[in-house]
């Protein structure tokens, strides 16, 4: 089938390289320029695992074109996938504004029928807003409306860092489609080109279009409601003296509870869940509610991120300056190298901001970090120049005071301890994503703070 993806970042990127995998001819629109040649020259402009060689093997055949001309992108697919972002606006909400602007492109050259996806995470309603934006531009044209498009909901759920293999292997498929002609058309084309993903078992979730949108909503809202509520019992263990890690397995092996998603941690961050919670906040406001656990949710998290900042403080005094500590962890998560609303900028500002200094690594984000951490400390330029960013993990350690870790990379996870203590000035380790033994560590001499896992023995 002939495809449009509006947007190849993230999310765009990665639907149109799997949709090509799949034999789809996929047309990938973005307005970054920059990020259109780097893909053309053979790059990739973000780190994914596996994402490189099928862009590679795809645009090899043909069956991948990356481009910034807006007609023939409209021209190219009968199904027109927009994937751009929807950062929060100045009160929280989702900024609309390059949705709607895909969607008035798609009005403005379109000549047959379309099907309008929106992939990219809208609030309840956002299909209307596509739907109107669409309409004007056709109104314009003085060309006939109704049965020319229909706006289709197929939120994405793919995680940074495993996003091929979840866009490959969906748990589910979320499709609302309107229940007009023009949407059972839609909904005909919608499941011919899914077709592949369901051949094991059927995981395509048929619904209305705003229980669609609103879908993806409260799936990021459950799971960032359970980091939260697990940070915050990780908190309170910490002050009675019980291991948290306990208290997952002991909770987790309830089925009704689950393991998943009950990592106690130095905060979330990433593209999705500070923005999608604070977004679902403002339209339950919009509509006169006050969604009480969300706005709790958000707050904890918020606490959270200093939550290594505060243990590290406690250890060494509020006034850090001539103490040097490493950084373990940049991204926002492993496996990207996304810096968006990550853990290691709160602090990296704290550290800073007291007067520290800091060496950090990343395997992946070192890059973006020094991109981020630039505009973050655009103000105080002094405070840049105590940050160092080192290539080798156990280089960073040299003569630090302590260690943080920040982000759970692999290569973090069974360092040699004995180079560790070697490198540090003092053994010392404050893990913000719990991935040491505290018995073990104070065995092997280590003074050790994790999330909640302050036992009394
Ligand atoms: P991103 O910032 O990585 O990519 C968005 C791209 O859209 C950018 O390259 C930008 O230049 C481009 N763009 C903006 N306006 C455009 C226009 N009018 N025409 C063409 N291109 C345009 O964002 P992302 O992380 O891929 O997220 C996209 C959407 O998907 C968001 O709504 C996000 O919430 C949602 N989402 C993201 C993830 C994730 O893990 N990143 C997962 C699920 C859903």
């Amino acid at each position: 089938m002939k495809i449009t993806i509006i947007g190849t970042g993230y999310v765009g990127l990665v639907t149109g390289a799997c949709l090509a995998e799949l034999g789809n001819d996929v047309f990938c629109l973005d307005v970054d320029e920059k990020k259109i040649a780097i893909l053309n020259n053979g790059g990739i402009p973000i780190h994914e695992p596996g994402l490189a060689e099928i862009v590679a093997r795809n645009r090899a055949v043909g069956r991948l074109q990356f481009s910034t001309d807006i007609a023939a992108s409209v021209a190219h697919g009968q199904i027109q996938f927009i994937a751009v972002g929807t950062p929060p606006d100045e009160d929280g909400s989702a900024d609309l504004q390059y949705v709607v602007a895909a969607a008035r492109n798609i009005g403005k050259y379109m000549t047959d029928f379309k099907v309008i996806v929106d992939k990219s995470t809208v609030p309840v309603g956002t299909a209307d807003k596509v739907s109107a934006a669409i309409t004007a531009e056709l109104a314009v044209r003085k060309l006939a409306t109704e049965t020319t498009f229909s706006v289709v909901s197929n939120p994405e759920f793919l995680k940074e860092g495993a996003a091929v293999e979840d866009f490959m292997r969906p748990d589910r498929i979320v499709i609302g489609c309107n229940d007009d002609t023009a949407g059972e058309n839609a909904r005909a084309l919608m499941k011919q080109l899914y077709t592949p993903f369901n051949r094991n078992h059927e995981r395509t979730y048929w619904m209305d279009v705003r229980s669609a949108e609103f879908t993806k909503y409260a799936a990021n809202a459950m799971l960032a409601t359970r980091i939260s509520f697990m940070n915050e019992l990780a908190n309170l263990a910490d002050k009675v003296g019980a291991d948290i890690e306990a208290v997952r397995h002991g909770i987790g092996s309830d089925p009704r509870i689950g393991h998943s998603f009950l990592y106690a941690g130095c905060g979330y961050g990433g593209s999705c869940f500070p923005k999608d919670v604070q977004a679902l906040e403002r339209t339950a406001r919009a509509y006169g509610q006050d969604l009480l656990i969300l706005r709790a949710v958000e707050q904890v998290n918020d606490r959270q991120k200093h939550v290594l900042g505060n243990k590290i403080v406690e250890r060494f005094g509020e006034d850090l300056s001539g103490k040097h500590f490493a950084l373990w962890g940049l991204a926002f998560k492993p496996n990207t190298d996304d810096m968006r609303e990550a853990s290691s900028r709160v602090l990296l500002g704290e550290l800073l901001g007291r007067g520290a200094t800091v060496a950090v690594h990343d395997p992946v984000a070192m890059a973006e970090a020094r991109r981020v951490l630039e505009l973050d400390f655009a103000n105080q330029p002094e405070a840049l120049q105590r940050l160092r960013f080192c290539e080798n993990q156990m280089e960073a350690l040299e003569g630090a005071e302590a260690l943080a870790i920040v982000t759970e990379w692999k290569n973090y996870r069974s360092p040699d301890f004995e180079q560790v203590r070697k490198h540090l000035k003092a053994p010392v380790i404050f893990d913000g994503r719990n991935l040491y033994e505290p018995t073990v560590m104070s065995d092997i001499g280590f003074e050790y703070y994790g999330i909640g896992r302050s036992v009394l023995t």
